[in-house]
């Protein structure tokens, strides 16, 4: 007989999203039952937003080594050993492991079970043969897998995602990535930054979401640094073996073969749903994810879906915001309702990508009448200094100055975009960011000399000319 446990809040999945609710929860003295199948801190910390960027920074210091002639600084090139920079990504993780572990949350009052959750009805979700928990509220958490697109022979042919390409201890010879996303942008320059040969193959456009302007200057960043870029082509078949795999693509009406040694497949992620009974609990769900409403309620109202489950933003900090609102929902009743447009997202490639908002594409397609200003990295003097000059800012506004979204290209856009993720929150004008003291000399300065230059047309206006000269007379 399985043991029956009664709770207020069941959470499924004890990834970002999951702890977050958790941790929330519990802190308000409500007592919660967390079921983790796998290993706590789920995809970010152990597969995915960690590692990555762990790899990237290692990979940041190599590409700051052989950099450093322009700055007076003498080396002779970067010699990467890249079991140590195995070691670099996993002590990372380990350090902040404890932050998410069985052991604090146990310390919180968090009741933490091992084992795959599964529903047995509305109400009931069951872990194996041992334990059933009934709760008032339930919240799915279970975050998302690798999707693997259907290509002849990939099954049998050796092959990586971000499942497995963080326990390589030596560095692979000529890595091609299947994939044009963030994802596989970002893993393709890092290796090749610690040395690795990289062909990255994309059947549409690379980092089709984004701003297109935008995207060019990342684009060509990687290619200036020797990743070999292909779009538009299309991987027919896979083949190959331990350190010799191919991949035959059609470029135009031409078939290709790539040579390499690995191949990391990185296109897009899939909803983990399987095995979960959302039948047996009344839960709809489709191809995109577990439907919800905007306040996060599946079809059956007693249970909450968010993160990467929930279909939409794909991050660790829109699974943390889903969060708390399934925490002012399901504790204090509150009525919540999920804003996309607040939910920043960073591509953390050298240059960074950070993007909130509507981009202008998208503030034209909903028929908004928008001004568009920008700022170049290379007319901001602490860009000159850091030798960081590739880049601009994008600000698009309604035609009053509201600001509807911005995109930053350059270093340290993923910092700078949280400006204009307050702005677009608190509805301000672009005024608001002409207006305020950004200290000298930093790239936050970027963003304020964009928002003036909003003004700069009305200062050949005839009225504005001709208030001026008035005020001139008056002394
Ligand atoms: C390579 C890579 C890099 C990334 N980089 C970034 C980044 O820089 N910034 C960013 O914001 N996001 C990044 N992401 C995305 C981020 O990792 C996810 O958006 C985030 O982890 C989603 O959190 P979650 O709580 O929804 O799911 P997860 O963190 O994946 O947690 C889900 C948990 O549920 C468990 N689970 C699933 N089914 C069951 C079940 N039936 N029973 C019990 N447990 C179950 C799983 O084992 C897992 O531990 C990256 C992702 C990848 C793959």
């Amino acid at each position: 007989m399985p043991e029956l446990l009664r709770t207020d809040i069941c959470v499924i999945g004890a990834g970002s999203g999951g702890l977050s609710v958790a941790a929330a929860a519990a802190a308000f003295g409500v007592p919660v039952v967390l079921i983790e199948k796998g290993l706590m801190g789920g995809d970010c910390l152990n597969t995915g937003c960690v590692p990555s960027k762990s790899l990237i920074a290692a990979g940041k210091r190599a590409r700051a080594v052989a950099q450093s002639r322009p700055f007076g600084v003498s080396a002779n090139g970067a010699d990467v050993a890249f079991g140590d920079v195995y070691r670099h990504v996993h002590n990372v993780i380990e350090t902040i492991a404890p932050n998410d572990s069985r052991e604090r949350f146990g310390g919180l009052g968090v009741r933490v079970i091992e084992g795959v959750a599964r529903f047995k009805n509305k109400r009931t979700v069951a872990v194996g043969e041992q334990f059933e928990i009934r709760a008032r509220r339930f919240v799915i958490a279970t975050g998302s897998s690798p999707a693997l697109p259907s290509i002849p022979g990939l099954a049998e042919t050796p092959h990586l995602t971000n499942e497995t390409v963080f326990d390589l201890t030596e560095r692979p010879e000529h890595l091609v990535v299947i994939g044009a996303g963030p994802i596989g942008l970002e893993l393709a320059q890092a290796f090749r930054r610690l040395g690795a040969s990289v062909t990255v193959l994309e059947a549409a456009q690379p980092l089709a979401r984004e701003d297109p302007e935008c995207a060019a200057i990342v684009l060509d960043e990687l290619t200036r640094e020797g990743v070999t870029l292909r779009a538009g082509v299309e991987a027919l078949r896979v083949e190959g073996s331990h350190s010799r795999i191919k991949v035959v693509v059609r470029a135009g009406e031409a078939e290709e073969a790539i040579d390499g040694s690995h191949l990391l497949v990185a296109t897009g992620r899939r909803v983990n749903t399987d095995g979960l009974g959302l039948e047996q609990a009344g839960i709809a769900f489709d191809g995109h994810g577990i439907r919800v409403d905007k306040g996060l309620r599946t079809k059956n109202k007693r249970v909450y879906a968010i993160g990467d489950a929930a279909g939409g933003a794909q991050f660790t900090h829109a699974a943390n915001y889903h969060a708390g609102l399934v925490i002012r929902s399901a504790l204090f009743r509150l009525r919540v309702k999920v804003d996309d447009d607040l939910i920043p997202r960073v591509t953390f490639t050298d240059p960074e990508l950070a993007h909130v908002g509507l981009t202008e594409a998208e503030a034209r397609r909903r028929r908004i009448k928008v001004r568009v200003v920008r700022w170049p990295y290379h007319e901001n003097d602490r860009a000159q200094a850091e030798r960081e000059t590739v880049g601009h800012i994008k600000v698009v506004t309604d035609r009053r100055g509201r600001i509807l979204g911005a995109t930053i290209v350059g270093a340290a856009a993923g910092e700078l975009i949280t400006t204009w993720t307050l702005a677009i929150s608190q509805r301000l004008n672009i005024r608001a960011i002409a207006g305020i003291v950004v200290p000298y000399p930093t790239l936050a300065e970027v963003g304020k000399r964009a928002a003036i230059t909003y003004f700069t047309p009305s200062l050949t206006s005839p009225w504005v000319r001709r208030i001026i000269a008035v005020l001139r007379r008056l002394g």
